[in-house]
């Protein structure tokens, strides 16, 4: 296990990819002209010795002795033979981003699933599972036996680490979950990180689960190519995941992006965070079914009374949209009423943090679509600032479980050695801007 690995596997990640205290100078030379190779191959494969010395600064012995290293790791290939110019007909080097792995797992909608990706993220085999349980250790037994599943049939050799997201709070850095009231998980902290790395013998790193829907947007979704993103789950509860060019933003004590807890109406009802007001009162799922439940008693008339028999116990967030999608004025009018406190949050959001891309995911934010996104954005645009507002595209989410499981397996290879190494080289470039 490399010195990285090491590091994350005993509880002490390496967040800020720059050069950590315990690498000397020399190495981080070497992970730099290594990361200048591998990603000059990544981006020209196949490539020949010679023509990657017209991509690398650096000396043809240095090059020579690194795609060495490479070649034994597996992460380059020989690759046949380019055509002769001349003389002998060079060797072609290819990159294999098949060559080490990473795993990703989480849990929505009463389903685990667990995913495998190559180095680049690209899954490769998912694994599916339902889960009927009650509490967080037999959720997180329950992904170890999922992700034992897909590792059957590799060489877990070959796996750099775990990435697992989370419903609730989780200290990042100490890889437990402490509390998920969503989940009505109140028993006090649970050591996720420690259970999984016991029982499967790979560094792992937990995450919110919001967060990491993030990277898998960003993966494998409506993301793809933006740097710096707001990705707001909406479900039974609200939070962001926020990434910050290209990584995501954790904050000092991993609670960075709890939007669901911003005060949108000062005197409002009491949030179970003991704040009053907060935009999950009126924003989240169970807020909208009992702000529907209230508006259908209200209307004879409503498609919600219909749909349910009069049963208005029976609302889910499902009939609401379906109501509202035939036209039913409450349906609507609720959905408004949910984007309008949306964009009173989120245009505070937009005006700190002025990303590329706004996205309104989570299962409500993807079924929802335009009935939660166009009186979002018409907040939005009443209240952010004209700059911040102008640099941001605000679109619905398009991914799911299978997408945030994506991307917890980008976050593990995110915090592996072999991200560090591409990321030196952005680092180092960045010095020199
Ligand atoms: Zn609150």
């Amino acid at each position: 296990m490399n010195v990285q690995l090491s590091r994350l596997a005993s509880g002490t990640p390496s967040w800020d990819y720059g050069l950590g205290k315990d690498v000397t100078s020399a190495e981080a030379i070497r992970a730099m002209s290594r990361a200048q190779v591998l990603r000059a191959v990544r981006e020209h494969t196949p490539i020949s010795r010679s023509e990657l010395a017209k991509h690398v600064p650096l000396s043809r012995a240095t090059i020579s002795s690194i795609v060495s290293e490479l070649l034994d790791n597996g992460l380059l290939l020989e690759a046949g033979l380019a055509t002769s110019t001349g003389g002998r007909r060079p060797a072609l080097l290819s990159y294999q981003p098949e060559a080490k792995m990473a795993l990703g797992v989480t849990m929505f909608n009463n389903e685990v699933v667990a995913v495998l990706t190559d180095l680049e993220g690209h899954p490769l085999k998912y694994c599916p599972r339902v889960w009927t349980g009650r509490t967080p250790e037999d959720l997180i037994h329950t992904m170890i036996g999922v992700v034992k599943e897909v590792c059957q049939s590799i060489d877990c050799r070959r796996v750099l680490g775990i990435g697992v997201g989370l419903p609730g709070v989780v200290d990042v850095s100490q890889g437990t979950l402490e509390i998920s009231v969503s989940m009505g998980w109140l028993g006090g902290r649970v050591e996720v990180r420690r259970m999984m790395e016991e029982a499967l013998h790979l560094p792992t790193i937990v995450a919110n689960r919001s967060r990491i829907a993030a990277l898998g947007e960003l993966q494998v979704g409506v993301g793809r190519g933006i740097s710096n993103l707001l990705y707001v789950f909406i479900g039974q509860g609200i939070a962001a995941g926020i990434v910050f060019d290209d990584g995501i933003y954790f904050g000092a004590s991993s609670s960075a992006g709890e939007v669901g807890h911003i005060t949108v109406v000062a005197d409002g009802p009491l949030c179970q965070c003991g704040n009053h007001g907060c935009l999950e009162m009126y924003a989240s799922e169970s807020a909208i079914v009992a702000r529907a439940i209230a508006k259908a008693r209200a209307e004879p008339d409503s498609a919600m009374r219909r749909i349910t028999k009069g049963n208005l116990q029976l609302l889910t967030t499902d009939l609401i949209i379906d109501c509202a999608r035939q036209g039913d004025a409450a349906a609507i009018e609720v959905m408004n009423e949910a984007g309008t406190y949306l964009g009173i949050a989120l245009s505070a959001t937009l005006n700190i943090l002025n990303p590329q891309m706004l996205v309104l995911g989570g299962p409500l934010g993807c079924k929802a679509g335009p009935l939660l996104l166009e009186p979002t954005v018409r907040e939005i645009e009443r209240r952010t600032l004209f700059i911040p507002l102008s640099a941001a595209r605000i679109v619905s989410g398009s991914t799911e479980t299978e997408g945030i499981a994506i991307g917890a397996a980008v976050l593990a290879l995110k915090h592996t050695h072999i991200n560090r190494i591409f990321s030196e080289e952005r680092l180092a470039n960045n010095g020199h801007d």
